[in-house]
């Protein structure tokens, strides 16, 4: 859909909201459909290819008016959860259609999702430290309780275990940034022998500095022997494992209790839309239901999820409505055209920096990140990066890992083109070389 159409089709939809609010009182108040009624009418998977606008107009009368904002919220947010769940190749467990105990849920951010992963897995080990030592009172269990992520790991995860008064432990990474099975076997044999209870880790797949991964394949089977909850951040690297390429960055998911990744980061859906699948959706409901009379409805403790014990807020917004329209606009091929043509285009920012030998690159080039810096210390990078963001004609970050402080070159935009990417570079070369010029004069 281009501009133009984007505009016609918007003015459309105008029309049919205010139709549908001049014309309410024709609507029955309450829906007439029995639960599980869209997975009957929607397929099971996402298109391959795009579909037009006209198609997903029609279906929105045909399916969603009928459930209104609910049950049809709900429903379609099942579906669209085992779709995007199908498009990662996740594991079966997480699953609704496999009707076993897992299933997914649209957070509104990856550090929401992570609050819940671990506020699951706190329940949980309470639960059993209780049974287990019976006379410890609860602050004493939650002094024994401790997790663990790398160091290189987002915030958010530290601030989780600050809300979740737990002690967390970041462990350090190897050399290229990854989280090692033996790191934290080390970890978890020093706390307890300290006598702590270690119940949970935070692994990332492409963090956020630059792009690592930890290595799930031998994290997992240790958190699984260990009786701890591994949930697993790929908040940016998610959308990538829809292309078959990339995929094995998520081996070793299948030893995960929970999982998520955000569309609304490069999948072209619009902010906010985290998505995130537990293995067993009891372990979350456990942790957060509380069921007072005003909530109870008829289908309670049926097959379709009740939302509002997987999160924080009881409200929530139709946020799958948004999954179902790209999903279908572009169909899985053209998602996989914007992810290809995004690193297609880190590969070309990092062959630049490669032909220039007073650069060099930092890491390894994955995805659509690129991390580079002017080779020599520090300070001169710094000076480089402010010289770029004064110049005000791009905009960079930085960021410093194991003490190197670096540049970071971001492709996640569906409209940056070739060209942006050598405006960038040129732009860049010009106040190298400007900064080389002042070095030499003083
Ligand atoms: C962006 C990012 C986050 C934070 O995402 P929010 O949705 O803004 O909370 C967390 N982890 C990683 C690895 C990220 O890249």
């Amino acid at each position: 859909m281009d501009g133009a159409e984007f505009r016609t089709r918007g003015r459309e939809m105008v029309d049919y909201m205010v139709d549908y609010i001049e014309g309410i009182t024709s609507r029955p108040p309450l829906p007439r459909v029995s639960p599980g009624y869209i997975r009957d009418l929607i397929p099971d998977q996402a298109p391959r290819t795009g579909e037009t606008w006209e198609s997903v107009k029609a279906d929105l009368e045909r399916i969603i008016m009928p459930g209104a904002s609910s049950p049809a919220c709900t429903e379609l947010e099942v579906c669209m959860m085992d779709w995007l769940g199908k498009m990662l190749q996740l594991p079966r467990e997480f699953l609704f259609c496999e009707e076993g105990k897992g299933g997914g849920v649209i957070q509104g951010t990856a550090s929401e999702a992570t609050l819940v992963a671990l506020l699951s897995a706190r329940t949980a080990a309470m639960h059993k430290l209780r049974d287990d030592q019976p006379e410890l009172t609860q602050g004493q269990i939650l002094d024994k309780l401790v997790a663990y992520t790398s160091e290189e790991a987002h915030s958010s995860v530290e601030r989780a275990s600050l809300i979740g008064m737990v002690h967390m432990r970041l462990l350090k990474t190897d050399e290229r940034g990854s989280l090692r099975g033996t790191t934290l076997e080390t970890a978890i044999r020093e706390d307890r022998e300290k006598g702590l209870y270690p119940f949970f880790l935070c692994a990332t797949v492409g963090t956020t500095s630059r792009c690592t991964f930890d290595n799930l394949t031998e994290l997992g089977p240790i958190c699984t022997r260990q009786g701890l909850w591994m949930h697993v951040d790929a908040a940016y690297a998610g959308s990538a494992c829809i292309c078959p390429e990339f995929r094995y960055l998520l081996d070793g998911v299948e030893h995960s209790m929970s999982f998520n990744f955000n569309p609304h980061k490069w999948l072209r859906i619009n902010f906010d839309c985290s998505a995130m699948w537990v293995k067993d959706r009891y372990a979350v409901t456990e942790a957060f239901e509380v069921n007072p009379l005003y909530l109870k409805h008829d289908h309670q403790g049926q097959a379709i999820p009740d939302y509002r014990h997987w999160h924080i807020p009881l409200g929530r917004r139709f946020r799958s409505l948004k999954v179902w329209f790209v999903l279908r606009m572009f169909g899985v091929s053209g998602l996989q055209q914007q992810i290809r043509k995004d690193v297609s285009l880190a590969k070309m920012f990092e062959r630049l920096v490669q032909a220039d030998d007073r650069f060099e690159i930092f890491g390894e080039v994955v995805l659509g990140l690129v991390c580079f810096r002017i080779k020599g210390e520090n300070a001169r990078n710094e000076r480089l990066y402010k010289m770029i963001n004064d110049d005000r004609r791009i905009h960079l970050t930085p960021s410093k890992v194991k003490d190197i402080y670096f540049l970071r070159f971001a492709i996640c935009a569906s409209s940056t083109q070739m060209a942006d990417v050598t405006y960038a570079w040129s732009v860049i070369k010009e106040l190298a070389h400007k900064m080389a010029a002042s070095e030499k004069r003083q």
